[in-house]
């Protein structure tokens, strides 16, 4: 592309009185640009007449908008993708962070603010210097059909929903008949207003809707034997009673649900110990088979007490709450009432959790005579004619509660996701001597990978989704529900995280969208989520690659499978653009026509560094554009001021941090180096997965590099952040400037 250079420079939004801007003007200009204009509301209709004015009459390709944050006004900035636009953010994060005389320096009369402007100016000349403009990765006869695996409540409701809006579906089924989980119950919670009234589980309906969705292909009595490929083209082997049937999808939604926990280890609640102590879904069972007795005598059972959080909540079984139980026993308990009007019954609880519409039933349930009483069981004992003696505490009335002659006890047991149920799968990962290397280096949290039996993907990672602490398979716990750790495979209902019924009808319809804007972002060749409609993609330069497979170790999401000569081989589909192949990789050939690490390399070249004497230290902070760059951000728009030495470099993950990044910043002066990434470990906050804990892992080995340029380590810190945190951050950067000023300057400055 034979670039022409536009740098436009807006002086609305208080920058042009935080900075004089005929100076900012000029250093702009030093930088080799065609067209240099300034404009007092650059994002209004007279600013964007200009810029397309210079695109259009001067064959301006190349744009530097030096203005606010790119996280705002995207749209309007926006030329086409075969102009290259960088967003230089001189408003946030210069204007509204710094006093125009900041900086305590020798020169009191310069313009430091100005200084400021004009490097983050010059930073972005240089990465659009290497840049090219995006060319979408597109897939041939891309398939925007839509695979269900799992046809309970919320696989069902996911296949109606994606063939209603006009998406071809297949839904597959272990079973020989639809329904999952709604076979087994008697009945099901109130999901239509007044919400006070059990109903039936109608699966005879669901399938009747389903049969006449001509969208909807169903498969009974079928397993998935393999899935191949990538979002926009998968190829599934479906084994359907026997007979194989191949599938091409653009798109996955796992909807396995979830198995009750196992109730052996709850002998501390009579189970095992006594017969007429059961679970929710064995009194279900009974239900259904027309009666509720006690199985130590078949007689019917007519005093019942429910006890909540059986084994949940409880840090030495199943830590969490399951959402549904609360519910559920209500739910019983009304149709026990219902079949016997004599039957009482008993709630014993640690709180009661039946959020939403949910109050109404659990309303009637109290004024129609269940007693609740909420302390947790403190014995339980059996007589002689096979009734219990229950003792509890009682936290609302003092003491002690207890009734006695129960005939049936029913334990509230939670629920654990179908992909936590197998063996751990060990990865293979190659024998070569590179890889043998890379195994004796620290390692990131290795991905928990259960041989569940499910989807079988062929993915170099591990034939099932990566799960989370508890076997789910969700990808992020705050920010985006439904998605996993692969890329087009999205998880719906009990699978995902425990849920009752309503909530599954609702969460299914969520994972039919994401799913139908997984296929169509493909179509387009764009990413999806968290980088949705990101049109670059990584490409490999192959012929210096050294096979040691760091790339395919480290990608979050399983994009990059490997060849029979070791070779990575990446799926760009599959990619989320993160960049963490290219930080990993040690021979830097991982590149996006948008980001690189020279582009990277460059950037941080690009400012003008002080000299020593004139006592304006720099810092520069690689702030991960997730959560550090909104929190700094924040901090612009609300006015806080922060140290004026800092120079922030906006990177897609910090797992795309590469360690030459820090050795150019320490040879080109800068005092310290700061990563601001998101948290990470268990409850990691990462959009990426692991892309702060991977920089840290890197960092941690770059105090050799350090060493060997004479240069303390305490110079580079990282710093976990989130959005929140932006109130912190000018005492953050304080802090870290005052420890870099008792450190004194970098002795490589002036070299
Ligand atoms: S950019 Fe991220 S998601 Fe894409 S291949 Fe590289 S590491 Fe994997
Ligand atoms: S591309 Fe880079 S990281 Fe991946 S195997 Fe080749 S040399 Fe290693």
């Amino acid at each position: 592309m034979d670039k022409k250079y536009g740098v436009y420079i807006c002086t609305g939004c208080g920058i042009g009185e935080a900075m004089d801007v005929d100076t900012l003007t000029e250093a702009a200009e030093e930088n080799s640009v065609q067209s240099c204009q300034t404009s007092s509301f650059l994002c209004g209709k007279e600013g964007v007449e200009m810029i397309k004015k210079d695109i259009e009459e001067e064959g301006i390709n190349t744009l530097i908008i030096a203005a606010c944050s790119s996280r705002v006004n995207y749209d309007v900035f926006n030329f086409g993708s075969d102009k290259i636009v960088e967003r230089a953010n001189i408003r946030e994060q210069v204007a509204w962070v710094h006093e125009p005389d900041a900086e305590d320096a020798v020169d009191e009369e310069e313009d430091h603010t100005g200084r400021h402007a004009a490097d983050v100016i010059h930073m972005a000349y240089a990465k659009v210097k290497a840049s090219q403009p995006v060319e979408p990765y597109v897939v041939e006869d891309v398939s925007k059909a839509i695979l269900v695996v799992g046809a309970g409540m919320a696989g069902i409701t996911a296949a109606l929903e994606a063939g209603k809006a006009g998406y071809k579906t297949v839904l597959v089924e272990r079973e020989d008949e639809i329904g999952g989980w709604l076979n087994k119950l008697y009945k099901v919670t109130p999901l239509n207003a007044p919400y006070t009234e059990l109903e039936n589980p109608d699966v005879e309906a669901k399938a009747k809707e389903l049969e006449e969705n001509p969208n909807v292909t169903v498969y009974t009595s079928a397993k998935i034997k393999k899935i191949a490929g990538a979002p926009g083209m998968f190829d599934a082997t479906i084994d359907a009673g026997g007979s194989e049937v191949a599938e091409r999808v653009g798109s996955i939604i796992l909807a396995t649900g979830s198995k009750p926990i196992e109730a052996k280890n709850l002998t501390h609640l009579g189970y095992g110990n006594y017969k007429n102590v059961v679970t929710h879904a064995e009194l279900e069972e009974m239900a259904k088979n027309g009666k509720i007795v006690r199985p130590s005598d078949g007689q019917e059972a007519k005093k019942i007490a429910f006890i909540q959080c059986a084994g949940s909540r409880d840090a030495e079984r199943l830590a969490y709450c399951s959402h549904a139980c609360c519910i559920e026993s209500m739910k019983q308990a009304a149709y026990v009432s219902e079949l016997n009007a004599d039957a009482m019954t008993y709630v014993f609880y640690k709180d009661i959790r039946t959020s939403g519409t949910y109050e109404h039933f659990y309303k009637k349930i109290q004024e129609t005579g269940a007693v609740f009483i909420k302390g947790d069981i403190t014995s339980i004992n059996e007589d002689g004619d096979g009734t219990l003696t229950l003792e509890s505490e009682d936290v609302l009335l003092g003491g002690k509660a207890g009734i006695d002659g129960v005939d049936l006890i029913v334990l509230a047991t939670g629920m654990a996701p179908t992909t936590a149920f197998g063996q751990e799968v060990e990865l293979e990962v190659g024998d070569d001597e590179a890889a043998a290397a890379s195994e004796e280096e620290e390692q990131a949290t290795p991905d928990t990978i259960i041989a569940s039996d499910i989807l079988n993907l062929e993915y170099r990672q591990g034939p099932e989704l990566p799960t989370l602490k508890y076997g789910f398979p969700d990808s992020h716990f705050i920010c985006f529900p439904y998605e996993t750790r692969r890329t087009g495979i999205f998880a719906t209902g009990t699978v995902r995280a425990p849920m009752d019924m309503a909530k599954a009808v609702t969460d299914a319809t969520g994972a039919a969208l994401k799913a139908i804007q997984c296929v169509e972002a493909t179509a387009n060749g764009a990413a999806i989520h968290p980088r949705s409609g990101d049109l670059s993609y990584p490409e490999f330069n192959l012929n210096r690659c050294t096979q040691c497979k760091r790339c395919t170790e480290e990608c979050p999401f399983g994009a990059i499978n490997e060849d029979e000569k070791t070779n990575p081989v990446p799926n760009p589909t599959r990619c989320r653009r993160c960049g963490t192949c290219m930080g990993a990789c040690p021979e830097r050939i991982v590149s996006f026509k948008n980001y690189s690490v020279p582009m990277i390399g460059n950037m941080i070249k690009g400012i003008e560094m002080p000299e020593e004497d004139e006592e304006m230290p720099r810092i520069l902070i690689f702030a991960c554009e997730n959560d550090a760059v909104p929190a700094l951000d924040m901090a612009g728009i609300n006015r806080l001021k922060y140290n004026p030495w800092v120079r922030i470099i906006p990177v897609r993950c910090l797992g795309s941090l590469n360690l030459v990044w820090i050795a150019d910043a320490m040879s080109e002066g800068y005092d310290g180096v700061m990563l601001l990434g998101c948290k990470h470990g268990d409850d990691y906050q990462c959009h990426f997965m692991k892309g702060s804990e991977l920089a840290e892992i890197r960092l941690s080995k770059v105090s050799e590099t350090l060493d060997r340029l004479g240069l303390e380590s305490e110079r580079v810190k990282a710093v976990e952040v989130n959005i929140m945190d932006y109130m912190n951050l000018p005492k953050m950067l304080d802090d870290f400037a005052e420890e870099l000023d008792e450190l004194g300057p970098n002795p490589m400055k002036d070299f």
